[in-house]
């Protein structure tokens, strides 16, 4: 007997479950958004809100409650490479809405009570673990909540939990592991502008860079990552891993030289590779994390996630008017995934991989602090506003090599 019903269950309430579940219950369609953990949870992320996912805060009518609850604006970047030149960068004019600084303990929260108020039911605290197919019009999804076995039927399941997934590992829709490790924790007591974001091409902590944003207040969110394989073969703990970023970097030892932390250092993996992931299956989509849309170069995923899951919630709408959930019916999510992240993602894996070797960063820094065209690029980049394939078109790429080159 099945213990909850709906049109449509999502499967996790981070930002893309639940904007997908506010598009959707917007729209009229039934649907039970499940999350395992209860609200106000933390997720261990920079906190960067980047103009594209501001975009979809403003679509959810959600861009009163950021500037209400006076959320750090963005005050622009400020770049370091290994041999510590630096640049400033103000915000640029391509974005038509600023970047916010919102701690994810509250954005997360805020993203599901609005779903809530579009209509969308929330069940907490429940653990999605596994699906089985019925017939064509039947999903039931088998969940455990307090140690109760709950059984949940539905059409459709977009499935929105993140980059651990064990619910979309389970449907055999994701085959390889996440591609980095990500950990951040938060300081009071820290020096520096409120709203700027630090970003240090350390030279421990290469490929990844070291972050510091300034989230207002003195207080900032600290962090660094590393590369999967490297994890695994060096099993570093997190603490240590950021540490090495904090006490080898020396702007982060200056912003940090009177600061305390707060908490422990939190991590998480972080997924990559959209562009080998097939999003669609029978009465089921991926959406977020779970289907590799985190920026290859900046790390950002927030805003992709969000945008991904407007995708979703639009393919779910005209499948089930047409009333085919099959992966046929549900093919064009595929397509609009595919067309919305491949090119950016295949452009900043190139990026990255340049990146990875200290004289390319040495480079591009060198040539932003020369070259305002190249600062406000990277900017952009940075930022989600422009592909990175700008950065390596023939003409850009000689301008920095030129301006980067120390004569
Ligand atoms: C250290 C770090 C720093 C980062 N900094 C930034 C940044 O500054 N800006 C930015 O844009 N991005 C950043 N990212 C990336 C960003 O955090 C993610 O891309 C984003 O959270 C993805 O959203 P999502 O909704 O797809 O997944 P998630 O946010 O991971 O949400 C998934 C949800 O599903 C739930 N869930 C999981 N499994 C189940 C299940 N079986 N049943 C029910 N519920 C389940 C989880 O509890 C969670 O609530 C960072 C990542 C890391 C690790």
């Amino acid at each position: 007997m099945s213990n909850y019903n709906a049109d449509v269950i999502v499967v996790g309430a981070g930002p893309a479950g639940s904007t997908a579940a506010y598009f959707l219950a917007r729209a009229g369609v039934d649907v039970l958004l499940v999350e395992k953990n209860h609200f106000p949870r933390d997720k261990a992320c920079g906190d960067s809100v980047a103009p594209g996912a501001v975009e979809v805060l403003e679509r959810m009518g959600l861009l009163d409650w950021v500037e209400q609850q006076g959320y750090v604006r963005q005050t622009g970047l400020f770049l370091s490479s290994p041999n510590l030149t630096s640049v400033r960068i103000f915000p640029t004019r391509t974005a038509r809405l600023p970047a916010y600084l919102i701690p994810r303990l509250e954005l997360d929260e805020r993203l599901a009570q609005q779903a809530v108020s579009a209509g969308a039911r929330l069940l907490e605290g429940t653990l999605v673990e596994r699906l089985a197919r019925m017939g064509p019009n039947e999903v039931r999804l088998f969940a455990r909540r307090a140690g109760q076995m709950l059984e949940l039927t539905c059409r459709l399941v977009l499935a929105a939990d993140g980059p651990h997934q064990s619910f979309t590992r389970s449907l055999g829709m994701v085959f390889s592991p996440p591609d980095a490790v990500a950990v951040r924790r938060y300081y009071e007591g820290v020096e520096g502008e409120p709203g700027l974001l630090e970003l240090h091409w350390e030279k421990s902590v290469l490929p990844a860079y070291g972050f510091i944003f300034h989230m207002g207040n003195g207080r900032a969110n600290v962090g660094t990552g590393m590369f999967a394989r490297d994890f695994h073969r060096l099993k570093p703990n997190l603490h240590e891993l950021l540490d090495r970023f904090a006490n080898n970097n020396p702007y982060a030892r200056k912003s940090l030289q009177n600061a305390r932390p707060l908490g422990r250092a939190t991590g998480m993996p972080f997924r990559d590779d959209a562009e080998r992931i097939h999003p669609v299956a029978d009465n089921v989509l991926l959406v977020g994390e779970a289907a590799g849309v985190g920026h290859p170069m900046s790390g950002e995923g927030i805003g992709s996630a969000m945008r991904s899951a407007e995708l979703a919630a639009q393919t779910a709408l005209d499948a089930l008017q047409q009333g085919d959930v099959s992966a046929r019916g549900l093919s064009d999510y595929a397509r609009r995934f595919h067309a919305e992240f491949d090119a950016w993602h295949q452009s900043a894996l190139l990026a990255r991989s340049l990146l990875t070797y200290p004289s390319a960063v040495n480079m591009a820094i060198r040539a932003a602090a020369r070259r305002h065209e190249v600062a406000t690029l990277l900017h952009d980049i940075l930022l989600g506003l422009v592909s990175p394939a700008e950065m390596l078109k023939p003409g850009v790429a000689l301008q920095v090599l030129l301006a980067g080159t120390v004569l």
